[in-house]
């Protein structure tokens, strides 16, 4: 499938220089960067350096004035083909928890958390969203804002913030915390509070980190709040638009998830392809068996697919004028309709190309087995498929009362 004229020259020209940056940086050290963070650090420290983390915030603050979704795709698909953790939470650092702040034109917090990932150091963000207490509720949209535990109260000029939650990523080493609560559980969407949260903030603590069997590159940590004090400026807009706000980021968060599905599969492809091409059995390399073709073009065919409906997701972030705003209902399932498709897809190809390697698919000395573990997030993270699932319900089929 040709999907080619949705990018411009720039953006051809960014794939090439982060293609090459994963093959250089990135592919030759998997295996280790699984194990020490500090090289982890030093991958990030030299997408800092290319001006990647800088290239979501706004110029006034010393960044490049916001990546186009297609642009962010196509840096995060790259990535994912080396370390889905790297291509994780590089965009998360690059500018997408500053967006809600953008969009609410609310100059309190640009000017107080933008700065340091301007600096030219590695500097994280986070988005702190899942409760400890039914993670999945906290975004379940069905339940309009209902199933969020973590309260804020205004207090004069201040939100004081307790609850706590449960995994999110970047946990303990980040520079912001964007915090979702609510004012009112009973106030629907209007309840939904997204509040900027300092790393430094008196009351604010963090669990180790947890020790997980994929994107082991990403620390987890459950983070706690407890009668937490920030600026009532701190919070992105107020009633309403919050709510729209946390909709549009978790339309965000799912063509993400896409994304890193795609770049995962496509990695496991080449593996699979390469490893077939040379591997003899019958007398003949393995993929030359009609009955190894025949999976080898089901990966192909799910690959192509799945970058179809991640380019054109893509596409329809960057024309909000054709295809309208991210929180709008329609838009939430379509995003959720990839996600699902994507996650589902990549599980499933990677798993029948593991067969077509034998045990090498297993073998820590191969690269195809960090494919098997990490995909399987894809379908786990952001409420899992069955709250993606009512998120398409809810676009399509109009359940939006169904709470
Ligand atoms: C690598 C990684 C990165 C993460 N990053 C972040 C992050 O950046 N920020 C953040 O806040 N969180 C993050 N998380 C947390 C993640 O988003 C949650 O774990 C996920 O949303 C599921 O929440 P839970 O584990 O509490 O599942 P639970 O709420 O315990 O749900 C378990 C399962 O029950 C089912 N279920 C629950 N409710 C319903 C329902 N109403 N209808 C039908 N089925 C239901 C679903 O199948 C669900 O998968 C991350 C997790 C991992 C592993």
């Amino acid at each position: 499938m040709n999907l080619e004229h949705l990018l411009t020259e720039e953006e051809r020209q960014i794939r090439e220089t982060v293609r090459d940056f994963t093959k250089k940086e990135i592919t030759p050290i998997t295996k280790e960067l699984d194990s020490d963070y500090q090289l982890v650090e030093k991958v990030h420290q030299k997408l800092v350096d290319i001006k990647i983390q800088s290239g979501g915030y706004p110029v006034e603050y010393g960044g490049g004035g916001g990546l186009s979704h297609m642009t962010q795709c196509i840096i995060c698909e790259e990535l994912a083909k080396g370390d889905a953790g790297i291509s994780q939470v590089i965009l998360i650092n690059a500018g997408m928890m500053v967006q809600p702040a953008i969009m609410a034109k609310n100059k309190v917090v640009l000017d107080r958390f933008c700065p340091p990932f301007c600096s030219g150091k590695l500097a994280y963000a986070c988005i702190s969203m899942t409760d400890e207490a039914g993670g999945c509720d906290t975004e379940n949209p069905l339940l309009h804002g209902a199933g969020i535990k973590t309260t804020a109260r205004l207090e004069g000029d201040e939100w004081v913030i307790n609850g706590a939650k449960s995994w999110p990523t970047n946990g303990g080493i980040a520079d912001l915390y964007l915090t979702v609560c609510t004012t009112d559980p009973n106030a629907g969407d209007e309840g939904i509070a997204l509040i900027y949260v300092p790393p430094d903030a008196k009351g604010l603590s963090f669990s180790k980190p947890e020790k997980k069997m994929l994107f082991k590159t990403v620390v987890n940590s459950s983070i706690y709040y407890e009668d937490v004090r920030v600026p009532k400026e701190y919070r992105a807009a107020g009633p309403g638009m919050d709510g729209n706000f946390f909709k549009a980021a978790t339309a965000d968060a799912q063509w993400h998830s896409s994304v890193i599905a795609l770049g995962i599969a496509e990695r496991a492809f080449e593996i699979v392809l390469d490893y077939t091409g040379t591997r003899m059995g019958g007398f003949k390399p393995v993929r030359q068996h009609s009955i190894a073709a025949g999976i080898i073009a089901d990966m192909a065919i799910g690959i192509e697919m799945m970058k179809a409906g991640v380019y054109n997701l893509s596409w329809m972030f960057d024309h909000h004028d054709e295809y309208g705003m991210p929180f709008e209902p329609e838009f939430v399932a379509k995003a959720a309709a990839v996600r699902v498709y994507c996650g589902d897809t990549a599980v499933e190809i990677i798993n029948k190309g593991a067969e077509l390697l034998g045990s090498m698919a297993i073998s820590e000395d191969f690269p195809y087995e960090k494919c098997l573990r990490d995909i399987k997030e894809t379908q786990l993270w952001l409420g899992g498929q069955q709250i993606s699932r009512y998120r398409v319900a809810c676009g399509h089929y109009e359940l939006k009362n169904w709470a």
